[in-house]
């Protein structure tokens, strides 16, 4: 062999050598791309779990619409607001949204993407309870399409809640304002010179006062209320006897009885003790009582009782044999400021709050109050409360 030959054959196997080498990095590369391509695969299927984990868990409901308005995504809040199956994707919005808002939601899809820009509606949702959604709609440009992102939320506990809140602030603002101006124009009155009438200034003087008297219960009952509702209130719960606490409530109101001649009477078991708050539980006594001499018949009788029902519940009753409340109103009695007599209950004092006092110290013990009434055979009022582990070992 020539040296020439011999060169050749060396740059040969130099080629060759590299190729090999080229090859053999050629294929680790290979592979390192084929695991690359592996792991982001399951990095992005794990992120697209991820976000519908994400979705699903939003109280919000999400829609996707693409540009024929067909779906494209939707998430487990939405499905359940507008009542759609589980797999709804690819459908337009006609074969998958209810008759009731499907008009709605087209019409301000068609708004939203005149209007290129985010977009605010509301629909109001009658298939079941009705619902007051707001939503926030927005487009997404995509490539020539244009989708379209609706965001639902539905703010229809919010609006009960704002609503609850009004009515209550203009209750109270007349609540308030009616004594006072009772007062006002009685004083005004007096000064302009019914004072130098003794027995006029006698009467003025005690209707003043009187409404003076109704303004203070009408804000301790508000402040009883206001601490009820703030849940900051802890209920102090001991074995508490019962037969003791309705002679307190007794004692307390024997005076205001006798006024009306009414007797008032006990019948409850020595030995029952309630698992409450003690003074808690003598201020909802106290109320019905109070009810029960207000509203009853003069000259009758009120009976607290108390018993052990077969549910192993305490009850305590109270009954009075007045004029009884008319069965449509047997619910509403609970609750805040109304009267079955306006006139009745406003001249007696009352304030309008004291059966939903009692309603709300009765449910704080995770108890129910119920009422059983007819027009003409009085009133009877009964709440159902835990015993106290004392009273289980005697029943
Ligand atoms: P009020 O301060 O007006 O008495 P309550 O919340 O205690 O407010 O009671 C609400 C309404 O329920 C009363 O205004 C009255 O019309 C009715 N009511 C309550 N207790 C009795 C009862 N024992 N007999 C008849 N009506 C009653």
């Amino acid at each position: 062999m020539g040296n020439m030959e011999a060169f050749l054959m060396i740059l040969m196997l130099a080629a060759l050598g590299w190729a090999l080498l080229l090859r053999g990095r050629l294929v680790t590369a290979e592979a390192e791309l084929q695991r690359c391509c592996a792991e982001q695969g399951e990095q992005s299927e794990r992120q697209l779990l991820q976000q519908h984990a994400l979705l699903d868990s939003m109280v919000e409901g999400v829609l996707v619409l693409d540009a024929e308005n067909h779906i494209e995504l939707t998430n487990a809040s939405l499905r359940q607001l507008l009542g759609l199956v589980e797999d709804v994707n690819g459908l337009s919005l006609e074969e998958a949204v209810p008759v009731a808002v499907r008009a709605e939601l087209k019409e301000l899809v068609a708004a939203v993407r005149e209007a290129g820009e985010l977009r605010e509606g509301e629909l109001q949702l009658n298939g079941g309870d009705p619902k007051l959604v707001h939503i926030n709609a927005h487009c997404l440009q995509r490539g020539a399409g244009q989708h379209t992102l609706l965001v639902f939320h539905n703010v229809t506990r919010l609006k009960e809640l704002e609503n609850t809140r009004r009515d209550f602030v203009a209750n109270v603002s007349h609540e308030l304002r009616t004594p006072l101006s009772l007062i006002k124009g009685f004083t005004e009155t007096l000064m302009d010179g019914a004072v130098d009438d003794p027995k006029k200034s006698r009467e003025f003087l005690q209707t003043i006062d009187k409404h003076a008297d109704r303004l203070g219960y009408l804000i301790d009952d508000l402040l009883t209320l206001a601490q009820l509702d703030s849940g900051r209130l802890a209920m102090n719960r001991q074995p508490t006897n019962l037969r003791a606490l309705a002679e307190r409530v007794e004692d307390d109101l024997r005076a205001k009885a006798t006024k009306r001649s009414i007797e008032l009477k006990t019948d409850i078991p020595a030995d029952l003790h309630l698992d409450a708050d003690g003074d808690r539980l003598q201020q909802a006594v106290f109320n019905l009582v109070d009810n029960a001499i207000k509203y009853g018949r003069t000259g009758g009788s009120v009976t607290i009782e108390g018993c052990v029902s077969i549910k192993g519940m305490a009850e305590v009753a109270v009954a009075d044999d007045g004029e009884g409340i008319p069965a449509e109103s047997v619910e509403q009695v609970f609750e805040r400021f109304f009267r079955v007599d306006k006139a009745r209950s406003r001249e007696t004092g009352g304030t309008g709050l004291g059966l939903a006092i009692v309603k709300h110290i009765v449910h704080s013990h995770g108890g129910k109050v119920r009422l059983e009434s007819r027009i003409g055979k009085g009133a009877r009022f009964i709440l159902s409360l835990p015993l106290a582990a004392v009273s289980e070992e005697t029943v």
